[in-house]
């Protein structure tokens, strides 16, 4: 009998973060090892997850904490796992660059994340600390113990600034920083011999409010906190560079500090655009299937999907929750491509969105409900650790969950 050799299709994930992480899980249970190769591409061996960094950048949580090898998570003998850095996306010769080689595909899920949204204010590269991945994260932590142990060894008329922090933007990332942050600053005065009121916390924020757009009960209730821990807002102030010094704001007046942790928002990796993608501060607007227009071999996942929310008119927050639902249709989605089926429209299931302060602090909507204080924290550690869950079972969360209470 002649056995004929079917060439298997190359599924190539790019990208081990949220949503590629999800995406390749998924493939193992919904295709068999003989109906495509799959192939995941990230620049590291570990995964982190990007929603716990402010934690390990304000030095509450050990940045181990955040991470895992990607090897301990997902089924390698089903995934072909590459550790390297995506340089291009070839779409006419479906192919992918790497720093060290090239990976053919037949169908593509790009998951490379965001980049720090600079908005043109120059300085911020230069002088800020703006990378939210665990290298990121551990800079700052370091040069925030640098700040406090040089500052006893420092000539009186020179170290005011040095104890002077910075968060650009008042955003999520920004709030939930400062909160640990503020939370941290009484601890290191003490161990550090300084007393508090040498401490200086700015939160710059360009709009009208600190958290634009969410509930103004909560918003409330986070800067009263924040405040009541040290931290000074500065509303409506937009930054417009960030120097050595400090920031120079569009008033023209400048705040002097050691330390700019930048937290204005994000954009889609570079390598969309360098790709030749038409794209919108980097991110692809998808079709509803999640597919890159005009390529039906292509998936756009997480941040660098562009997702408009007909409701509003305006696009969907990029976050890790939609990502996490991005790869649950994709993963459907490729398995209706090779077995058979239509397509699903990816429509996004906001639960809620929960902010922690620091502490045993967090605000929050779920649902329809408020939340803040203990309850609120207690529901931000239970969604950490359901992430946990989801992609590597009870055992994971006993490693490296979070005590809820
Ligand atoms: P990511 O999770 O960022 O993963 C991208 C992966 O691609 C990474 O592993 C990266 O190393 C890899 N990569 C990037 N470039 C390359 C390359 N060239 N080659 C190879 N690999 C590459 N969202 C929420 O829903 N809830 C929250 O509570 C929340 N908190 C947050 C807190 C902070 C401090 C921050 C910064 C963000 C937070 N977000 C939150 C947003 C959320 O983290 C992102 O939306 C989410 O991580 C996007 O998932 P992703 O899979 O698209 O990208
Ligand atoms: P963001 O876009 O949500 O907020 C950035 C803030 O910076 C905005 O308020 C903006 O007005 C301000 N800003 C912009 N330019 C400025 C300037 N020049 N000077 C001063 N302020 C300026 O970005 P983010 O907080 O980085 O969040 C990124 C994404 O991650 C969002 O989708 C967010 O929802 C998500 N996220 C979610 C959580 C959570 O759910 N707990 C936590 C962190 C981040």
């Amino acid at each position: 009998m002649e056995v004929m050799n079917v060439k298997k299709p190359n599924i190539l994930i790019l990208g081990a973060g949220y949503g590629g992480m999800i995406t390749a899980s998924r493939l193992t249970k919904e295709l068999s090892a003989n109906d495509a190769n799959i192939t995941l591409v990230n620049k590291h061996d570990y995964h982190y997850q990007t929603t716990w960094l402010h934690e390990p950048a304000a030095g509450t949580l050990s940045p181990e904490k955040t991470r895992m090898e990607i090897k301990s998570v997902l089924d390698l003998s089903r995934i072909k796992f590459v550790k390297d850095e995506v340089v291009e996306i070839k779409r006419e010769e479906k192919k992918v660059l790497l720093k060290n080689g090239e990976l053919e595909y037949d169908y593509l899920v790009v998951g490379l994340g965001s980049e720090p949204e600079t908005f043109g204010v120059p300085g911020v590269h230069e002088f800020a600390f703006s990378k939210w991945t665990v290298n990121g994260a551990r800079e700052v932590k370091e040069h925030i113990e640098y700040m406090f142990a040089k500052y006893n060894n420092t000539p009186e008329e020179e170290r005011d600034q040095l104890l002077n922090f910075i968060v650009a933007g008042a955003g999520f990332t920004g709030i939930e920083f400062i909160g640990e942050l503020s939370e941290r600053v009484p601890e290191l005065c003490s161990h550090y011999d300084i007393p508090k009121e040498k401490v200086k916390m700015y939160v710059i924020e360009a709009a009208p409010s600190a958290l634009p757009g969410f509930d103004p009960e909560l918003v409330e209730y986070a800067m009263n906190l924040l405040e009541s821990r040290g931290v000074e807002f500065k509303i409506n102030c937009p930054i417009k560079e960030v120097t050595e010094e400090g920031v120079i704001l569009a008033s023209g007046d400048e705040i002097k500090a050691a330390t700019v942790v930048w937290a204005t928002g994000v954009r889609g990796s570079s390598i969309i655009e360098k790709s030749g993608f038409e794209a919108m501060r980097g991110r692809i607007k998808v079709e509803p299937d999640l597919r890159a227009p005009g390529h039906d071999d292509i998936f756009i996942i997480g941040d660098c999907a562009l997702l408009i929310n007909e409701e509003i008119n305006r696009p969907y927050p990029p976050t890790a929750q939609i990502a996490m639902q991005m790869a649950d249709t994709c993963a459907q989605n490729l398995k209706a491509l090779l077995k058979g089926g239509s397509l699903k429209t990816f429509k996004p299931d906001i639960k809620g969105t929960v902010a922690s302060l620091g502490g045993k602090q967090a605000i929050g909507v779920v649902g329809s409900r408020k939340l803040f204080g203990a309850s609120a924290n207690f529901m931000k550690k239970m969604i950490d650790n359901r992430y946990l869950f989801l992609l590597g079972g009870p055992g994971l969360v006993m490693k490296k969950g979070k005590n809820p209470l």
